[in-house]
């Protein structure tokens, strides 16, 4: 469905690290209902382009549109209530809280804006709590993780800890949901199972943005690929036609 509505535009988006080129001139167009993908060899630029995405990054050059709103320029704060979401390479779980206490933690932090107004009104505070607890355990039972939601994050296997960062990342109901990298680290069955929770998610109405470099994960589930080298964009179609394309091989063989 190339022909539908764009929400997420990239336009000739750069970064340079001083003499490094890490993102190099980098336009895409992802569209609603997608699960678009951006892949590419170590080092190629994709977490530097899903930073620079969410806010956490400056541009060098370009700009980036969430819809018909521009985000480059925002901070991360700003962008989050756009409705993005991400999730990290590395996991960001605060180890002295449980799974739960996690999946509310996310949110506070999205909400820096209301934080003064929320200490000095107690009564609201105690409403919002109470919404967001409620919304945690709906968001911990659509993500089979009901169990585990007293649990510590080192107490758990690596996959359920994956799974509690992508239960957190719901917490601040996103439209667009960036994930790098979420399989990596991954045994098979962990990996089946993060998969199947994904699509789960994405039939919710959640469009997703997906740097991942399992090959296996990538062409199962995504709708449209973005390939980029040395920070520019060699290739982009589906994934039946990235398969084939003899420009990506090459880049993937010379890893
Ligand atoms: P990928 O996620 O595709 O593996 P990255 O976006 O992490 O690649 O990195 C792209 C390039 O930018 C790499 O050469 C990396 O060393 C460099 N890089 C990333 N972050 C920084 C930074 N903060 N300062 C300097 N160079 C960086
Ligand atoms: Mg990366």
């Amino acid at each position: 469905n190339r022909e539908g509505k764009s929400i997420l535009t990239l336009n000739h988006v750069t970064k340079r690290f001083s003499g490094l080129v890490a993102v190099n001139d980098l336009s895409l167009d992802m569209k609603e209902r997608t699960i678009h993908a951006l892949i590419g060899p170590n080092g190629a630029g994709k977490s530097t382009a899903i930073n620079m995405i969410t806010g956490l990054l400056p541009l060098t050059e370009g700009e980036i549109y969430h819809e018909d709103t521009k985000i480059s320029g925002m901070n991360a704060h700003q962008i989050a209530r756009t409705s993005c979401s991400r999730t990290f390479q590395n996991l960001k779980l605060y180890r002295s809280m449980t799974v739960k206490e996690n999946l509310m933690m996310g949110n506070m932090t999205d909400r820096k804006q209301g934080f003064v107004p929320f200490l000095f009104d107690i009564k609201n505070a105690n409403k919002e709590e109470k919404l967001m607890n409620e919304k945690a355990d709906q968001i911990l039972e659509f993500m089979g993780l009901k169990d585990l939601a007293g649990e510590y994050p080192a107490n758990m296997p690596y996959g359920k800890q994956k799974l509690t960062e992508l239960a957190r990342s719901l917490m601040s109901d996103p439209r667009l949901l960036f994930l790098d990298e979420p399989a990596a680290g991954l045994n098979p069955s962990e990996r089946v199972e993060f998969v199947n929770i994904m699509l789960k998610v994405f039939d919710s109405g959640i469009d997703i943005f997906l740097i991942e470099h399992n090959m296996d994960v990538i062409m199962n589930i995504s709708n449209y690929i973005t390939v980029i080298n040395f920070g520019a964009k060699i290739a982009e179609s589906t994934p039946e036609e990235i398969q084939q394309d003899p420009v990506v091989i090459k880049a993937y063989l010379g890893d």
